[in-house]
């Protein structure tokens, strides 16, 4: 126990990993790029002025203090790995020495080398960014307010159809059929148009297919001009090409289409293989790294991989402490045995659906409320979890008027989401 545990990333897996460690009393330093940790899975609540952000990001130095024993904080970016030295290199302060390391800094967008897309799309893996989304939207629905005859419109094109995708259409759909006619009058239903562009022939890939129709139907019911089969070729400032030939002007574009390795990881000298994921033993140790092992997004175990999502995170985490303890006492390490507890995916109000590994699915009202349920449960801290549960309530029982209840400064007192000339979001800024 004598040895310093460094865990780059405090996601669902670098907490999930912290907790089995603090709780045996190790050394355990916590490195994170934010002074927060940011519940992902709810972002889009927070781009669609549902949520305040504060509801779904929770302080980790208030994490960390909850741990009796030799715990801490460093609120840096990890630039480098020092192997030879077992030193972590980091942005700020000095490097932090490790007996053991546990990589878990998630992943990122994936703009597959697609022209102008990392450029001009917008992504929602951060705090940041989805407050950027939410500013652009409300602007631009604002800014036709103020010429509400000019027939114009706000395109939002969403690309790629996994959940993310789906939840965020689904909840611009609502926006766009039960929201705009109460809270924006002077504009008309159609001001606001949703595209969702997925280059295969089926929304939410790995459901059923009897869920995936569902999705389908209920983002067309609710007013999405859902594109199967279609790919973006080019994303410019305005428009974007697709693969049926055609170019769409667009106002925003959200990239919801894959997820790949933080660039920086290639530098870091450690065995990168699909999608730039770390490569690892079953048992969760990087290949070839005795003293490094990697969970959650940026792990992959080559002959089993796992979906990039906060369940496996989670485990692998709980996983890799409890391995760290028995290698320490000299006990053989065994191999991560993933534990499939099913998978949901929301479309908006009272639609959902949930696939569990028996088989049987649930759809509609009951999915919707069982995704609500786990994804409240899920949050930390008690008085994020009351804000979140008091918010999406009201957001529930008092829609459609509550839907631009929250709103940034950028919409009500400059604009400063919107290029004041053309009218038009600004380009996009570089994330947090
Ligand atoms: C919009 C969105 C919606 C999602 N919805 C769902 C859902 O409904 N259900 C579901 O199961 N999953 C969902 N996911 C996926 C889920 O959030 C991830 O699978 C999960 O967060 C992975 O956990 P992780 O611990 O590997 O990484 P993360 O939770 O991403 O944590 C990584 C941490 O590392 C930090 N970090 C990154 N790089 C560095 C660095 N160089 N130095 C220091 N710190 C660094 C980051 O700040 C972050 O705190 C969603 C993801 C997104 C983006």
């Amino acid at each position: 126990m004598g040895q310093r545990v460094v865990i780059v990333g405090a996601g669902f897996g670098g907490q999930h990993a912290y907790h089995e460690l603090a709780k045996a009393g190790y050394d355990v330093t916590l490195v994170d790029r934010h002074p927060y940790t940011t519940f992902q899975p709810l972002l889009y609540q927070v781009a669609t002025g549902g949520l305040n952000p504060g509801d779904i990001a929770f302080p980790l130095r208030r994490f960390v203090s909850r741990s009796k024993g030799r715990t801490k904080f460093r609120r840096a970016t990890v630039t480098g790995i020092d192997a030879e030295n077992k030193r972590v290199l980091t942005n700020r302060g000095a490097p932090i020495e490790y007996d053991t390391l546990v990589l878990a800094q998630g992943a990122g967008p994936n703009f597959f080398n697609i022209p102008g897309a990392h450029e001009n799309a917008r992504t929602i893996y951060s705090r940041a960014e989805a407050l950027q989304v939410r500013d652009l939207l409300f602007s631009g629905l604002e800014q036709m307010t103020t010429e509400p005859n000019h027939g114009q419109h706000f395109t939002v094109l969403v690309v790629g159809g996994g959940a993310t995708g789906v939840e965020m259409a689904g909840t611009l759909a609502e926006m766009k059929s039960e929201a705009i006619p109460v809270v924006y009058p002077e504009l008309s239903q159609d001001s606001l148009r949703v595209i969702l562009a997925e280059m295969a022939d089926t929304l939410l890939a790995p459901f059923e297919p009897r869920l995936q129709r569902y999705t389908l139907h209920e983002l067309r019911k609710r007013g999405v001009d859902v594109r199967l089969g279609t790919a973006v070729k080019e994303v410019r400032p305005d428009s974007v090409d697709l693969s049926d030939g055609s170019t769409l002007g667009v106002d925003l574009v959200i990239w919801a289409s894959g997820v790949g390795a933080h660039p920086e990881v290639s530098e870091w000298g450690v065995p990168q293989g699909k999608g730039g994921r770390i490569e690892v033993e079953p048992d969760l140790r990087v290949k070839g790294h005795r003293d490094m092992w990697a969970i959650g997004d940026c792990a992959v175990e080559p002959d089993s991989p796992l979906p990039q999502l906060a369940q496996p995170a989670m485990q692998m985490g709980t996983h890799v402490g409890k391995q760290i303890i028995a290698a320490d006492r000299g006990e053989e390490t065994t191999p991560f045995a993933y534990d499939d507890k099913g998978t949901m995916a929301t479309i908006g109000r009272n639609a959902a659906v949930v696939q569990f590994p028996n088989g049987r699915t649930v759809t509609g009202f009951a999915a919707w409320a069982l995704w609500v349920g786990v994804h409240l449960a899920t949050l930390l801290g008690g008085r994020n979890r009351l804000q979140a549960m008091v918010n999406t309530a009201f957001r529930y029982f008092a829609w459609p008027q509550s839907a631009t209840n929250i709103v940034g400064d950028a919409v009500a007192e400059d604009d400063s989401a919107v290029d004041p000339d053309s009218g038009r979001p600004r380009q996009p800024h570089q994330a947090e």
